[in-house]
Formats: structure tokens, sequence, C-alpha cells
């Protein structure tokens, strides 16, 4: 791998990448299937939708929504629990150059207001059904939508739109960043087009043509990998909510060979009775990636499953189109996030003094590349705080290569918890906490735990008098933001809150009292 004044760059890309839209990219492959290709199967309810009705739906909808006057730049917003429907206002957007926003179905009406409100525009809005087996009083599903709205326009005669995909955003995902509010990251059609390519390289990923549509949707992580599924024609195998044995069936029923996994599915393999009821064996390799995944567990799980060659730690972000760093075939080493993907680049740099770090010196992880993403929508300061200007992204994330160049992840300097995967931003509690009345201080953080990673743990100075309970807080959090983001870790209550001059919260400090006093007493 070439190194360069510390630089390491990843390999060059396997195959050359195609420089047009997504919309045309999937539009071309999905008039090549044939009749019984199956996209979505729904193992709840055994409904499969077929990808030559995917594409009918999606290009109906999208020539509907032309005849509505969308346009190019308008913004679908996605808000929805897995849906074999899920990617068809997707594509249908991407055929037009509309921007999807998918948000957590799970969000409060705070937490919705506060995703959609950029992207509010009263005049176009309008709400359509997604599950066409739902019936809304007031509301068309999909397909009524169509039939009200699509004049007869040939598939031949539908063309997806021209756009420059370097520049054209295909989707704003919800992330917190390093600090504040959850943010929308602005993610181009090319971005997405390189993730593909990794998808598709055989030096790291496994090729497969049934995928478990497990992951939320929604998140970076189920949104990219259903986009890629559908530009190679995969069957993705739908779980609208998580079970053990389903999942475990599943596996079994469709031969699964590669499995997308994040560390709480992961404990379940390691853990759950369950696994030896049902005959695993066609599963090769994992990849996990979303938060960090401990050497042990790694180690128990290869031992449950001998014919897994791979356990595949990825590293990424949000802001980076999600995996940075993957662990190729050959190439394993227990505990690692693998190296820097095909394509990128990355410095580990010292946090203070800005020098680059060589190896084993732990710094922030700083990526350059066709994969990072065009900032933060409408906020530019946040964009200014992560991106430079001349191409890098700053993660947060704290971790140090080997000689081999091997990357751990090792801490985080930013702000963020991640609760069972889903990203939980402090600042958003302490928000709400402060405006408690019988509460004068607060500061949130995520305390250790096996199972979800981090727990969200809120520490609380009370007003003078105030005889506040733990679990009356508990309540008042949970009344407002969805369950990753309630406080599954507790309340501690102490006398006031580690600051630094400038007012900055000291996490560690609080970090630290965790370790000191677990019983809170
Ligand atoms: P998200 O944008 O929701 O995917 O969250 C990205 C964040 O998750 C990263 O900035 C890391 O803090 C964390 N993360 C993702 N993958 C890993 C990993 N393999 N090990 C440790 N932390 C990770």
């Amino acid at each position: 791998m070439p190194n360069t004044n510390n630089i390491i760059q990843g390999l060059p890309f396997w195959s050359s990448i195609p420089e047009i839209s997504l919309g045309k990219q999937i539009y071309d492959s999905l008039r090549k299937c044939t009749d019984d290709e199956v996209a979505y199967f729904d193992v709840y309810t055994g409904r499969r939708l077929l990808y030559k009705d995917f594409l009918r739906l999606s290009y109906q909808l999208a020539s509907s929504l032309q005849n509505c006057g969308y346009k190019k730049n308008d913004v679908v917003v996605i808000c929805s629990e897995n849906n074999n429907n899920f990617f068809i206002p997707v594509v249908s957007a991407l055929y037009l150059g509309m921007v999807s926003a998918p948000i957590n179905h799970t969000y409060t009406q705070r937490e919705i207001l506060h995703a959609t409100r950029n992207e509010y525009n009263e005049t176009k809005k309008r709400i359509i059904i997604l599950d066409s087996h739902a019936k809304v009083a007031g509301y068309d599903t999909i397909k009524e939508f169509i039939k009200k709205n699509f004049r007869n326009l040939s598939l031949e005669e539908f063309k997806p739109v021209e756009l420059n995909p370097f520049e054209h955003l295909a989707v704003v995902l919800c992330s917190s960043g390093t600090t504040g509010l959850p943010k929308g990251v602005m993610t181009t059609h090319d971005n997405i087009s390189v993730r593909n390519n990794h998808m598709r390289d055989p030096r790291i990923n496994l090729q497969q043509r049934v995928i478990l549509g497990l992951l939320p949707f929604f998140h970076g992580y189920g949104f990219m990998t259903n986009i890629g599924a559908i530009i190679d024609r995969q069957m993705v195998v739908m779980f609208k909510k998580f079970e053990e044995e389903m999942f475990l069936k599943c596996i079994e029923e469709y031969k699964i060979s590669t499995l997308f996994m994040v560390p709480p599915l992961m404990l379940i393999l390691a853990k759950s009775p369950m696994v030896s009821k049902y005959d695993l064996s066609h599963v090769v390799e994992i990849t996990c990636g979303a938060a960090p995944l401990s050497a042990e567990l790694e180690t128990v799980i290869k031992r449950r499953l001998p014919n897994v060659r791979v356990i595949r730690q990825g590293y990424g972000l949000t802001e980076a189109t999600l995996a940075v760093t993957l662990v190729p075939h050959d190439d394993l080493k227990t505990g690692s996030s693998g190296k820097v993907v095909p394509g990128m680049s990355c410095m580990v740099r010292d946090p203070e003094s800005k020098k680059v770090l060589g190896p084993y010196q732990v710094g922030e992880l700083c990526f350059k590349g066709r994969m990072i993403t065009k900032g933060y929508y409408e906020n530019e300061e946040a964009t200014r705080n992560t991106f430079s200007s001349d191409g890098w992204l700053f993660t947060g994330d704290l971790g140090y290569y080997d000689e081999e160049y091997h990357f751990y992840i090792v801490d985080r300097l930013k702000e963020l918890i991640k609760y069972k995967g889903f990203q939980v931003a402090p600042a958003e509690l302490e928000a709400i906490l402060i405006q408690h009345p019988l509460i004068q201080d607060v500061g949130v953080i995520g305390k250790a735990d096996e199972e979800a990673g981090e727990l969200p743990t809120a520490f609380v100075v009370k007003k003078p008098n105030s005889n506040i309970s733990e679990q009356e807080i508990k309540d008042y959090v949970a009344r407002q933001v969805s369950r990753p983001k309630e406080l599954h870790g507790g309340v501690y209550f102490i006398d006031e809150i580690p600051k630094n001059l400038s007012g900055k919260i000291l996490r560690r400090q609080l970090r630290e009292l965790i370790t000191k006093y677990p019983s809170k007493l």
C-alpha cells in the first residue's frame, strides 16, 4: 500500500466507476431483468415484489411526480419502517434528480420536525402512503397516486434526467457529526457509485444473489446496501422488525453466504442457544460495522460458525458514505477494522498539534477521496468545522494503524453516543433536559454496555430544593424522543457538571465518575 508522508492510500479501484447518475444505472440494469427476478421478499407477510414491477412502479411514480410539477433538487422525505416499497420513491427520485431524505420512522413529532425543517416547502408538500396495503383516510397510496397522475408514457419514452453525478445530491442522511444536533449529510450520486464499486470488488467483498434486508433502511448502512442490491438486482429478504428465530431461519432457508451486521446482532450469533438449531453452514463471510466489535466476540463467532472464513469489520461514517476501512479477504487481523478502501486516502492527525502521525500513534482519523460527502445541508458552520477546503474529512474518531497499515479504532473525540448502532447526540438530550424547570444543569454521555455498545446516561444538577427523581427524568425524556435516545443508562445526580473555561462539558470526567461510582450512590 503506497504511503507518502504518512498519508495512507487505498489500492486502486478494481474496475471503472460509471460517471452517470444512479437513476440511469438503475434504469439500465432493471430494463434487463427477467420476468421472475425477485427484488424484495417480506418475511412476515410472504409478499414479493418482482424487479419488473419495481421498474414499472418506479418509472410510473417518477412520471406522475413530474406531472405534479416536481423536478430536480426537490426533496422526498421517506419515513417508514423497512418495507417492500421503501425504495420505489427513492429510485423515482433518483430518475428525476430529486433528493431523498429518509428519516427514522420511530421519531417523535419533535424529532420529525427537526429533521425535516429545511426541506419543508408548504406549496409542494404532499403525503403519499408507501404501503399499498395500508389504508389511511385522506391520503393516496403510491398506486392510487399513480392512477390519478400518470398519463400513459411508455417505459421507452421515459428517460432518467441528465445530471452531474459529482455535484448532484442523491440523498440527505441524518448524522449528528462531531457536535451539536442531528444534521443532514449531503451525499452525491458519485459518492454512492464509489461505494457500489467496493461492494463489487472481489478483494473486499463476496458476490451473492440474496441478501438479508435486516438493518434499518433509513440509516446509511441499510440505505447504501439496498441501492447497491437494486443496481445488481439482488434479492433482498426483507425484515420489518427483528426476531431472532426468523433471522436464523432465513439464513438457513436462503443459504445466505454474507451477513451484513452490527455488533448487537453479532452478540446474538455469539451467545444465543438457538444458533445451534439452524444450519448456518452457508455463511462464509460476515461484515460488521456501525460500532466497535470486540476481538473476543469475533473469536467466539468463528468458533461457533466454523465455515466463516472472514469476519470483516468495517469502519466508516455517514459523512464518508459509510465504510472507509474494510478487511480484505487475504489479510485478516482479529480486532482490526481493516485497511483503507480503494481510492481513498487516510491520515492520522494529532488532535492538538495537528501533526500527521506514523504507525501505532493514536490520533484523529481523517479521510480524503471520492466518498467524502459535500457537507451538512444548510449548515455551513458545521461543514467548515468537519470538512476542510482541500477535501479532508475530520471524523472525530481516534485510532491508529500498524506497520502493515491495518487500522484500529480506539475511542471517540466527538460527542456522539452509539446505542445499538443508532446515533444519539448528547447535545439533543441536554437541550431537552435543561428545559425541565427542576433541573439546573446537565451533561449527557454514553456508558459502556456489552449488548448496546453505549447507553445514553445523564448527569443532572437539581435546582435548589428540588426533589425530582431519576424515574421522573427518564419519563420526561422518553415522552419526547425515540427509543434509542431514552436514558437507558439512567441518571446520576451530582453537585456540578465539570466544564472547561470556555464552558465545554468535560465528558471524559463524567465517564470517569461512572467507573469510580458504578452503583450511583
Ligand atoms: P454513522 O454515521 O451512524 O454510521 O456513525 C459513524 C460513527 O460510528 C463513526 O464515526 C464511529 O464513531 C462509529 N463507528 C463506525 N464503525 C465503527 C467501528 N468499526 N469501530 C468503532 N466505531 C465505529
